[in-house]
């Protein structure tokens, strides 16, 4: 019986292990989920220091026309011997300790400057243009939780913190597996009747995208014996991706020797257009997909159900894309029954919605739908006509952009 889109994906979010941690140098963490809880152990900053380029000053000395002599220089870097006496300045750049007495710092915009002394040109109240230890991120302070994708803006944190390792969940190893007779490879000369491969370096592609590490087993031809050496082999690998030889029409030798390797199928079939014959089960501790062979299903199959998988083994706790509500800009018909992954083009207009329409022909053959698209909606299965102006929710891709920012 084939299952809804929701429980499909929530029985593969049930069922994938979760991968065990290792400990990696902070540039191998980018783009990876952390896998601690991230509490900081020291301030940041670390000490009071200058916003700008300026003078560190007492705050009662600053009335407007007085002149006060600049007694020192302080450069980032270096900290002052002394206190800042009252009745004197020192200059200071940006990011240098503030020298003890001073209580603000005065931009040099704000004051004229002469030889040795300058003179106040505003107001300047007590810690104007300090940067106060401690104002950023405390001791003790709970910065980032595990799961939480290491993006360049935690990465820096996590470096002014001197954490120059942490804890990720290992990369998953995933096997890339084609079916078919008609295959070959792009490199190989072309015979009449041949269809490239193209199946394995797209997966290949969205696995890398994610941070997992794609093993590509090449073709396997439709025969048992072709079939089992590389599934064989595949069933080493954290995941096993295959493509083709499970719709309906073929004899379904794909699920056949997953089968005889003791596979547990956990569904095959899903009430969605395209990729119906999708398979998932799980051999011993891993997970097992058996995707359609047709490019734009094995992609759009891929992004709805694998990578979300993935992403949950690599420990992310946000594992599907964030939904926007987007405004249909042209009516919409489907059969119903199944839902349909609609390829689907995204515009801002001029009062700044969001516009959805139709990417192109939602044929399955038409890969390049896919490539004009920028993201998908999900048209529920029940439904059978959406009008335009209704609103519905789409999700992007993750390189894509938006017209009319
Ligand atoms: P199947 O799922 O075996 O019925 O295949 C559906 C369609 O996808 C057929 O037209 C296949 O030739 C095509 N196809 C299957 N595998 C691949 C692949 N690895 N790369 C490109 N096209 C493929
Ligand atoms: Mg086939």
């Amino acid at each position: 019986m084939p299952i809804s889109f929701y429980q499909a994906r929530q029985q593969i979010l049930d069922t994938v292990p979760t991968l065990a941690i290792e400990t990696v140098p902070l540039l191998d963490a980018a783009g990876r989920a952390i896998a601690e809880d991230i509490v900081a152990s020291q301030s940041l900053p670390a000490f009071n220091n200058s916003a700008m380029d300026g003078y560190a000053v007492h705050v009662e000395d600053c009335i407007p026309g007085t002149v006060l002599p600049v007694v020192g220089y302080l450069p980032a870097g270096e900290t002052a011997s002394s206190p800042v006496k009252l009745g004197t300045v020192v200059r200071v750049m940006t990011g240098a300790p503030i020298p003890a007495g001073a209580d603000a710092v005065i931009p040099f915009e704000d004051c004229k400057e002469e030889e040795d002394q300058i003179t106040i040109l505003r107001l300047v109240k007590k810690g104007d243009h300090i940067r106060w230890a401690g104002e950023d991120i405390r001791p003790g302070d709970q910065i980032i939780s595990a799961g939480t994708l290491l993006r360049p803006a935690e990465i820096s944190l996590l470096a002014s913190l001197r954490l120059a390792t942490v804890s990720v969940r290992r990369r998953a190893r995933v096997a890339i597996l084609a079916t078919g007779d008609e295959l070959q490879e792009m490199d190989e000369p072309h015979f009449s009747g041949g269809i490239v491969n193209s199946n394995s370096p797209s997966l290949a592609a969205a696995v890398r995208e994610i941070g997992a590490t794609p093993i590509t087993l090449g073709i396997a031809r439709d025969n048992l014996p072709d079939l089992r050496e590389k599934i064989k082999q595949g069933l080493q690998a954290d995941v096993l991706v295959t493509s083709a030889g499970v719709s309906a029409g073929d004899r379904d030798l794909v699920r056949e020797v997953l089968e005889e390797f003791g596979m547990r199928e956990i569904f095959w079939k899903i009430k969605i257009k395209p990729g119906h014959p999708t398979a998932f089960g799980m051999h011993d501790n891993t997970p097992v997909f058996s995707l359609p062979g047709n490019p734009v299903s094995t992609l759009l199959t891929f992004e709805e159900f694998v990578r979300p998988a993935l992403l949950k083994m690599m420990g992310h706790h946000s594992v599907l894309r964030t939904l926007y509500r987007a405004t249909l800009s042209e009516p919409l018909k489907k059969k119903p029954g199944r839902l349909q992954i609609l390829r689907v083009a995204l515009q801002i207009n001029q009062d700044g919605e969001l516009i959805v329409s139709s990417a192109g022909d939602q044929n399955t053959g038409i890969l390049r739908t896919l490539v004009n698209a920028q993201g998908i909606a999900l048209l529920a299965a029940e439904r059978d006509f959406f009008a335009a102006g209704e609103k519905i929710d789409v999700h992007l891709f993750g390189a894509s952009t938006v017209l009319g920012y």
